[in-house]
Parts: C-alpha cells; structure tokens; sequence
C-alpha cells in the first residue's frame, strides 16, 4: 500500500499542466471521490470517511466556480439565488498584466483611471472555508484533495488556475496548493445582506481564487481595494485614487494598521517577499511617523467598531486621524473612521456633525467598495 501510494504521490508532483489538451488531476487508481448529487453537481472529496468535505460546482450546468465545504453547508450555498444570476460583463479591462522586475506579474493601468472607478470584478473559479480536515495522506506535498476538487471545473476555469504561479516550494507543495496560497484571497458568505436564507456561520473565514484579480499586486499605500460582494458573488477592484496610464494598480494582502515590521513579517511569512513598497521603502524616521499614525488609526477603530458606547470623541481629533488615515492612503480605514465618527456624534446629540460625517461616510464607502458596500444598506 505504501509503495502505490509513493509512486502515485510521484505521478502527482509530476503531472504537468498542457493548456492544448485534457488534463486528468487525479489517477484513476487513486480517486476516492463519489457524485452525490448531479443537479447541482456535488462531489464527495473523499468517500473512505464520513463527513469528508465535498466540492460543489457552479452554477449548475457550468461549472465555472468549485465550491469547497461541508455538505451541510455547501446545500444552503447551492440554494442561494445569486447562482441563477450572470455576475455581469467586467468593465472593459482598463490594465494589462505585465511582467514587473522583481515582482511577477502586475497590472499596469492602460489608461486614466479615476478614484472610485470600478476597475474589475469576477466570481472566484475556487471558493473555500479556509480550514477543512482531510485525511492524512491528502498532503499539501501531493495536492491530492486539491487536484480532485478542481477535476469537474470547466476547462476554461481550469486552464485560467494554471495560469497563475506558486511561490512555495515544490517539494514542500504539490503545484495545486501552492497556487492556492500564494493567490487566494479573502471572501465573506454573509454581510448582512447575504445571497440566501441559510448560510453557513457567517464568522467562518473563506478564501476565493480569481484568475485576474490575483494578478494585482501588494502595496502598504495601495492605489485600489480589493473588496468582495456577497450579492453578486465577485470580487471587486476599485479604484482609492487617480491611477495614471503606466502606473501599477495595487491592493494590499496585510492589514495597513499594522506598523511597519508586523507588515514585513506578515507578508514575509505569508507570501514570501520582503516589502519594499512607497510606505515601507521610506526612511526611519519617516516610517516611525507612519507607525505612530497607523497604531493610533488601528486603536480608534478598535475602541470605535465593536461597542454599544463609543466613548466621546472631540471632532478636532477626529479629523486628525482622518488626515493620517488619507496621507496614509488607508482608504477603507478613512470610510470607517467617518461611519464610527457619524455614530459617535448621533450617540452625544451633535446632530449637525452627525449627518455631515454620515454623509461624507457614504461617499467614502462608495469609493472603495461601489454603490452596493454592506456599510451604505445599513
Ligand atoms: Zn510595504
């Protein structure tokens, strides 16, 4: 048993992907995969235990999404409408992917770009909670589970998948996650106006694999922002500031409140690559400006987001942080420091503040994450 399996675990790690013909994934010989279920197609991951996860393809008829869950949860996705909607044209593409030096591939904007501009959006091809259990010999090294979920995509997703690169080292990760970790993204199920009436846990972490919105690359003074819209099942790129012809168009894969060090770790660890981006190729001195600013932008949303009484804050003080949060070109944290503001000033009666900063919130929010953000239906 154990000598099949190291020659399969072989066949896998040298299985190359030939966009020009059919590619199995997985070896007959070694599929523990089961349909469950034809309309919509299901798939058992792994029929030697039970409560395997399974993979779910959609829409129906396509196949141009692989949903990758517990069963349980994966009947409520398959039941939420948005799946017999078209998730619209992109806007026609104002970038194209480039080689960057030292970087991969990159988007370069084509054209002007304006702030608050749609740049792009499509359904992810994969879609997965992040933390799924697998039998032990479905490895990371031999991509096993993996390579069968992505078995019944259409060829078009498929092809686009093996498009993208790794970063992780081939012995250590068959190519089908290494893709996967070096290019996911996260992706919410529920935000309060979710696509169905039975979600899984909305406090679940998901991750998504979209073949061009992958391609954006990370800065800590991002020129636009990756957001994900539950309504229509895409992710979104919009544009947080004027994006001239022949300029990167980039988004960030760390959180911008962090200072400059946790953001290099971070990435470091995470995506193997050391920052060296406008906000962390800066001098010392001027990058401990910037972490002061961050900390203090990160404790106020902290002492702002999760309480019924946000303490009382003077405005003065507000738009203090407010100009940091800009300089800095911390976009989304700007909206929500506006929308905290708005509900700090209705709490302690400061109506005329509050309907100014609600609405300066409003215009914020639809500038980073378009006119259908969860924060403008609430
Ligand atoms: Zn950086």
């Amino acid at each position: 048993m154990t000598e099949t399996r190291a020659s399969e675990r072989g066949r896998y790690l040298t299985t190359q992907f030939d966009s020009s013909s059919e590619v199995r994934l997985v070896p007959r010989s070694a599929d523990t995969t089961r349909i469950i279920s034809e309309d919509p197609l299901v798939v058992i991951g792994d029929t030697r235990y039970e409560g395997a996860p399974c993979f779910l393809y959609l829409p129906p008829g396509q196949a141009d999404t692989v949903f990758v869950d517990y069963l349980d949860n994966l009947r409520a996705v398959a039941r939420w409408p948005v799946w017999s909607h078209s998730p619209g044209t992109p806007p026609e593409a104002a970038f194209s992917i480039r080689e960057i030096p030292g970087k991969g591939k990159g988007m370069i904007a084509r054209r002007a770009i304006k702030g608050g501009e749609l740049i792009w959006s499509e359904r992810p091809i994969y879609a997965a909670r992040r933390t799924l259990t697998c039998a032990s010999d479905q490895t990371d090294a031999n991509g096993i589970f993996y390579r069968a979920a992505l078995q019944k995509l259409s060829a078009a997703s498929r092809r686009a998948f093996f498009e993208l690169g790794s970063a992780y080292p081939q012995s250590e990760f068959d190519v089908v996650p290494g893709i996967l970790n070096t290019n996911c993204l996260e992706i919410s199920i529920s935000d309060g106006d979710s696509p169905g009436d039975h979600d899984p846990d909305p406090h679940d972490s998901f991750a998504g694999l979209f073949p061009t919105l992958s391609r954006a690359n990370h800065s800590c003074r991002p020129s636009a922002n990756y957001y994900f819209s539950v309504r229509s099942f895409t992710g979104q790129l919009w544009a947080t500031e004027d994006i001239s012809p022949g300029e990167e168009i980039t988004i960030t894969y760390t959180p911008l409140t962090a200072p400059r060090m946790e953001r290099r770790a971070f990435l470091a660890r995470t995506r193997f690559f050391l920052c060296s981006c406008p906000a962390c190729a800066i001098p010392t001195s001027q990058a401990e400006t910037s972490d002061r600013r961050r900390i203090v932008i990160c404790e106020l949303l902290a002492r702002l987001q999760h309480t019924q009484y946000p303490p009382r804050i003077p405005k003065e003080e507000l738009e203090q942080i407010l100009e940091w949060a800009a300089a800095e070109r911390m976009m989304v944290e700007y909206a929500k420091v506006l929308l905290f503001g708005s509900q700090v000033f209705t709490l302690y009666g400061e109506r005329e503040a509050a309907a100014e900063w609600a609405a300066r919130a409003r215009s914020a929010f639809r500038m980073v994450e378009g006119e259908w953000s969860h924060h403008l239906s609430r």
